[in-house]
């Protein structure tokens, strides 16, 4: 043991796509402290989707200072906090200048899909299948590598740094702790399996880059740097934050968002999953201590790996989620907050005959349809704001059902209920109508950040907080709401029946 465990908390850096949040976590896993701010979406053309890598860094700062304060505020001292763990946005991909620690361009999101023609061209090249048994992933918009070809082929600058051999590329994770770090004069250059296994660069059998990988997609690697792949929890390899109030505690933990939210939500066996419905929505099911290659159109991705063992998960991976509600506050201007809309939906009885694709980045799992765009259908005379409030929320409830049906098929394994969490789990109606849709419970947690509560389990581990699982046994298990189905199965099937076609309805739109 490196600390007294009842002496200490635990930060958990949570870098979303729309926030960034520094919670305070002690032993019991309870967030004691808190802060959060939203930063700049860049949407500089239809489907681009950016953000700025040095705005995301001082809102961490922001962040950290922030919650420190409270936690002050409310008589702790910040020495009391003996280690950070970081979850993050996956996929995002920054590249910097390796000598400067300078980012060549804006961060290109997880959402964005400018790299369609490329991906399609790629996958003319390529196939697919050769390469999901090897990464886990099929070849869509929504991985790194196709962000880094083309920026490696659009942008002169990264060109640049590229014929120079100083390029480096990292998801968010690796470019947070490189800079948290200080930059180029620690060279903490790092990243976890979690996040590696977005790239397809790594392969997921072994978690090492893999040369057959980077051939095909023609990187040569004496160009560009990639950051050295090691443990979701570690004591050493992430370095310490050199600046700010936290200045010299360590990072021993880094999980993507989603493999932290799984961790949070304590899916360590396997059949545990968790569906988490944030800007998007990713279902993550447990599968044990070796991938399973989905037939049924969902991703292999590394779950955890604490101790050299790396757990898997399958995941089922919906682009649009709570970013739909988002969009019916910023575009329509149908509501003024997030929250309002349950209360616009519950001005009528039902969705009135509209169905909502929200196809807005395509399809994602188990669709994989890069040229769909959101399209609403059955619009009459009658359709009012209330009716598309719910088609709106319908929209990820259907994909969720899709996606358990993909996982039933891969597993062979049909789930007794449904853990959830992210911020559209605020919405009851929602959730009701998510139970109506698969049929079975839906499970929601009282403290809903399981996110950053992975993270912190992860670099709790590193420094023995906890030393087995079975010490988090009373972690996040008050004030469950449970949701049970309420409609019978002809009508759930009815309804997902015109799901389905809509969705083959709107193949095809974009070029
Ligand atoms: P992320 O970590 O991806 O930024 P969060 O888990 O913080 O996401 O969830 C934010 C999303 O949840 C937003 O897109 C927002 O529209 C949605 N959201 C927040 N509160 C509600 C609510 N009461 N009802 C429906 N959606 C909500």
């Amino acid at each position: 043991v490196l600390v007294a465990p009842h002496e200490a908390y635990i930060g958990s850096i949570d870098q979303g796509t729309t926030s960034t949040r520094f919670l305070i976590f002690n032993r019991d896993g309870e967030p004691v402290a808190s802060h959060q701010v939203e930063f700049k979406q860049y949407y500089p053309h239809p489907g681009w989707h950016e953000h700025d890598p040095l705005e995301i860094i001082t809102s961490i700062e922001t962040c950290i200072e922030g919650a420190v304060k409270s936690f002050e505020d409310n008589g702790h001292a910040a020495r009391a906090i003996k280690a950070v763990g970081i979850t993050n946005q996956r996929e995002t991909t920054v590249v910097w200048d390796h000598e400067t620690g300078e980012p060549l361009y804006n961060a290109i999101v997880w959402t964005d899909t400018r790299t369609q023609a490329l991906v399609r061209k790629l996958k003319a090249r390529l196939g697919s299948d050769k390469l999901q048994e090897l990464c886990g992933l099929p070849l869509s918009t929504y991985p790194s590598v196709g962000k880094l070809l083309w920026l490696i082929e659009n942008e002169p600058k990264v060109a640049d740094a590229y014929s120079r051999g100083t390029l480096a590329f990292g998801t968010i994770d690796a470019w947070v702790v490189y800079r948290l770090n200080g930059g180029p004069k620690k060279n903490i250059f790092v990243t976890d399996p979690t996040n590696a296994s977005r790239s397809m660069f790594m392969n997921i059998h072994t978690l090492k880059y893999d040369e057959q990988l980077l051939d095909f997609f023609r990187f040569d690697m004496n160009k560009l740097h990639l950051p050295k792949i090691v443990r979701s929890s570690d004591a050493e390899a992430y370095g310490t934050l050199t600046t700010g109030v936290l200045s010299g505690v360590p990072i021993t933990g880094c999980l993507g968002d989603q493999s932290a939210a799984l961790v949070g939500q304590k899916g360590f066996s396997p059949g545990r999953a968790k569906n988490t419905y944030g800007t998007g929505c990713f279902l993550l099911y447990h599968v044990g201590d070796k991938p399973v290659i989905s037939t049924h159109g969902l991703l292999s991705t590394v779950a955890y790996d604490f101790d050299g063992t790396p757990q898997y998960a399958l995941e089922g991976s919906i682009a649009v989620a709570g970013s739909s509600v988002k969009f019916l506050q910023n575009n329509f201007e149908f509501i003024k907050s997030s929250s309002q809309i349950s209360v616009l939906a519950e001005t009528v009885e039902d969705n009135g005959g509209v169905t909502f694709v929200t196809a807005f980045s395509g399809l994602f799992a188990p669709y994989w349809i890069d040229d769909a765009r959101g399209t609403i259908f059955g619009i009459t005379a009658y359709t009012q704001k209330g009716h598309v409030a719910r088609a709106t929320l319908e929209a990820t409830c259907f994909q969720t059902k899709a996606i358990l049906d993909a996982m039933e098929k891969d597993s062979g394994h049909a789930l007794a209920e449904l853990a959830v969490d992210g911020g559209m789990t605020n919405s009851d109606l929602c959730m009701q109508t998510q139970a109506d849709l698969i049929g079975i419970p839906v499970e929601r947690p009282r403290m809903l950040e399981t996110t950053a509560l992975g993270a912190a389990i992860a670099a709790g581990f590193a420094i023995g907080v906890w030393q087995n699982f079975e010490e988090l046994k009373n972690v996040n298990t008050a004030g469950v709401t449970i949701f049970k189905p309420k409609i019978s199965a002809q009508e759930k099937d009815k309804k997902f029946a015109r799901w389905e076609k809509a969705v083959e309805m709107c193949r095809g739109w974009a070029d």
